[in-house]
């Protein structure tokens, strides 16, 4: 007997519904993959309304895209009616069926249409009635962005599994809309031309306001790699070709390594590899798209995009994993094109570097001078590449997740950091406006720069301690030309983050070195490695699930002794003949890790006099950042000599919202009254426990934020060095007794918003309104 009969008639029959069902699920993942492989909105709008049309045996499907600029909803996609009525007919807001679905926020479905409902469809569309409907609003991050419908010409009531069809590919439908508007390419239709300004929202990361020109970070992400016109399309050529042959040595290499290891299963992949650098398909395509006038990094994605798109489309799993080998490859010579460090060239004065993932380290790397603003589509304003554009006094804009990166490569932009705002190629108008905002910022700088060397006093005569925080040579040379009263925080994991491994003793020694002697007398609080969660080292890799509550900080370097003891050795030995270094331990939780991270510093320490080395013990401090340590910081005095609170992981954990994540940074509010009260009760424990407490986090930045924590009772902030002058003109003009009054009151409110209102108004009040935010435009 036929084997296949055999297994198939011992294989229970599925119930109809349940086939429907899986022939449904199986439909729906189709059409998202030919959705998401879909090179450009049109398509993917055919795709969704052919295939819906089809699945759901309606007579019409059609999708409108919602302008909010016009008020109206616009045909834009058809199966079923006739083409021409895309972009003719309209549904103003709140009239008629398309208008009831997107007020409603949900799926609109009747059996029998009453006419009166579809006038305005049918006096525009000149069609016969459709009896049938179905409409489900397409919603991107909470905001209609369309309408996707079906249509019966007879009575039909569209049943459960429709609804849960059609809302599911809605969802699909949303976030491609919404990119495709900050294309431009939804602008037909909704009548803006695409040479026109555009304006992107994104999250403040780092106040200012910058003008420039977009140059566009793409590392390894291959489509994020812009269009450029090639300066020598011969030279560009070359440089590809060379970059082809780098990747076959290269391949060679790890084949040949891996000889005897490999299965030849295994091997066919490389084999496959090489294949692929051979094919004229991949290759000539390349070299031709250059002499048609794109560089080699753009013809190089577009001919790898097109080729590993027909692989995407394939109904064989096998052959559409082979998309991704094709991706792999295009990385790998994208790779191998860039050269490694930046050059000069590269970046032209004023330039503003924008990338999907912006990391302190791009930012370090960018040769000192040449940036005016940075946007980063990801991240949110305690990204780290935020704290340091802060602390170079560069504007930024981050969290701008449906950003065309591409697409701003070379155009000139405004950064908006105080709003979050990124506008594209400005109007003569908007761009004046702006520039006149930064002269203003600049007359302010100016007029600030007359309060270096005297003191932050309030006007009743007491002084604060204001110090800086580094981590990069770019901010360090900021930070020791400061008048602060030193640096308070000292990010080590920056630097090891240059490295492809662990930086030697010697190596430590010289860098800390540099960075006591940069700032001396004044005192350095060196925070010990806190790699680890959102600053992961390229070289320890650690596989976790939720990296922000697992191995970082003091937990990693407890688990690796070799490490700790090592820099803690390099920081006794840098600060021989200095005597202002102090060590401050991050993300302390409990007292055991905190005696055991004394342990081994008093064994750094024996190992170094038995050596000979004439070290000095320095003071001990631990960073406040984890939710438990408020809780014991009586016991936790007892073993240091002073606290550090880091405001952005504190926030992170006790209000449960990643520093990181766009998606819920609003949430992340200094002025949440949970972590006022946090504050507060810290401020008070350390005066009990008698200990030196000072804030560290980027709340500090904020003048509103750092008289409060003043008035809270704070001895210090340590905030970026370019945002001293600012601090300290407030500091100047509000009395202790005006702090004290604002802490009482905003521990009062029970809404961060009624917060902030209360910082604008004191902020007012001393005259100090040039510290608020500037006006939107
Ligand atoms: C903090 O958590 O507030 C802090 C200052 O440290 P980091 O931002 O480096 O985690
Ligand atoms: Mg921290």
């Amino acid at each position: 007997m036929d084997e296949t009969i055999l297994h198939a008639s011992r294989i229970p029959a599925m119930k109809p519904e349940k086939a429907r069902s899986s022939n449904r699920l199986e439909a729906l993942t189709r059409i998202i993959r030919e959705v998401d492989s879909a090179p450009d909105l049109d398509t993917a709008l055919s795709v969704i309304v052919r295939r819906t049309r089809e699945v759901m045996a309606a007579d019409v499907c059609t999708v409108y895209f919602t302008d909010h600029e016009q008020r109206h909803h616009v045909f834009a996609a058809t199966d079923g009616l006739s083409a021409d009525l895309v972009g003719q007919v309209k549904a103003g807001f709140g009239r008629g069926l398309i208008g009831q679905v997107a007020d409603s926020s949900r799926p609109v479905n009747l059996a029998e249409v009453p006419e009166e409902l579809d006038q305005e469809f049918l006096t525009q569309s000149g069609t016969d009635r459709y009896h049938g409907f179905l409409g489900v609003p397409v919603i991107h991050k909470r905001r209609v962005q369309g309408v996707l419908l079906v249509r019966q010409r007879k009575a039909r009531r569209f049943d459960d599994a429709d609804e849960a069809f059609l809302t599911t590919l809605a969802a699909q439908l949303g976030s491609a809309i919404a990119y495709a508007r900050t294309n431009g390419e939804v602008c037909t239709l909704c009548r803006t031309s695409t040479d026109q300004q555009r304006r992107f929202e994104g999250l403040s990361g780092a106040p200012g306001i910058g003008i420039g020109k977009g140059i566009v970070l793409f590392a390894a992400d291959l489509q994020a790699v812009p269009d450029r016109v090639p300066e020598d399309p011969h030279t560009e050529e070359q440089r590809f070709r060379q970059a082809v042959a780098s990747v076959r040595t290269e391949i060679a290499r790890i084949t040949d390594d891996l000889e005897g290891t490999l299965s030849s299963a295994d091997r066919a992949l490389f084999d496959a590899y090489v294949l692929m650098l051979d094919s004229p398909e991949i290759m000539d395509s390349v070299v031709q798209r250059i002499h048609l006038g794109n560089w080699a990094p753009g013809a190089l994605r577009q001919t790898i995009e097109t080729h590993a798109q027909r692989f995407d489309l394939m109904d064989d799993l096998y052959l559409r994993e082979r998309a991704m080998d094709v991706r792999e490859l295009g990385t790998r010579i994208l790779l191998s094109m860039q050269g490694t460090s930046a050059r000069l060239e590269d970046y032209p004065p004023d330039s503003i570097l924008i990338g999907r993932r912006i990391s302190a380290i791009d930012l370090g790397l960018v040769p000192p001078g040449r940036l005016c603003g940075v946007i980063s589509a990801e991240g949110s304003s305690l990204s780290h590449a935020a704290i340091v554009a802060r602390a170079l006094g560069l504007p930024a804009v981050v969290g701008t997740e449906d950003l065309p990166i591409s697409a701003l490569d070379g155009q000139e932009i405004v950064v908006d950091g105080n709003n979050g705002h990124i506008y594209l190629r400005p109007d003569p108008a908007l761009r004046q406006a702006f520039a006149a905002l930064i002269e203003e910022e600049r007359e302010l700088g100016e007029s600030l720069s007359s309060l270096h060397d005297l003191p932050a006093q309030t006007p009743d005569g007491v002084e604060v301690s204001l110090y800086t925080n580094t981590g990069l040579a770019a901010d360090l040379s900021l930070a020791a030309a400061s008048d602060s009263a030193g640096i308070g925080l000292f990010r080590s994991e920056l630097p090891f983050m240059l490295y492809d491994r662990f930086p030697s003793e010697q190596e430590q020694i010289t860098l800390y070195r540099q960075v006591l002697e940069a700032v001396a007398p004044r005192p350095v609080n060196l925070r010990t490695l806190d790699a680890g969660g959102d600053k992961p080292l390229s070289y320890l890799h650690v596989a976790e699930t939720n990296p922000a509550l697992g191995s970082r900080g003091i937990r990693l370097t407890l688990d690796h002794p070799e490490i700790f003891l090592t820099q803690l050795r390099a920081a006794l030995r840098a600060d021989i003949g200095f005597g202002n270094l102090r060590l401050l331990l991050p993300m302390i939780s409990d007292v055991d890790d905190l005696e055991q991270a004394l342990v081994l510093l008093n064994r750094a320490e024996q190992q170094l006099v038995e050596e000979g080395f004439a070290i000095t013990r320095p003071k001990v401090g631990i960073m406040i950042e984890v939710p438990a340590a408020i809780y014991q910081i009586e016991q936790l005095a007892r073993h240091v000599d002073f606290l550090s609170v880091g405001t952005n992981d504190l926030a992170q954990y006790l209000l449960a919202t990643d520093r990181n994540n766009p998606q819920v940074s609003r949430r992340l509010d200094h002025c949440h009254p949970a972590l006022l009260h946090a504050l507060q009760q810290i401020a008070h424990a350390s005066k009990g426990a008698e200990i030196p407490v000072t804030v560290c986090g980027e709340m500090a930045n904020d003048p509103g934020c750092a008289l409060l924590l003043l008035g809270m009772g704070f001895d210090g902030l340590s905030i970026s060095a370019s945002a001293i002058p600012r601090l300290k003109w407030a500091i100047r003009n509000v009395s202790t007794t005006q702090m004290k009054a604002l802490a009482e009151q905003a521990l009062q409110l029970d809404r961060p918003v009624l917060v902030h209102h209360l910082l604008e108004q004191v902020l007012q009040d001393a005259r100090l309104e040039q510290l608020q935010d500037p006006p939107q435009y």
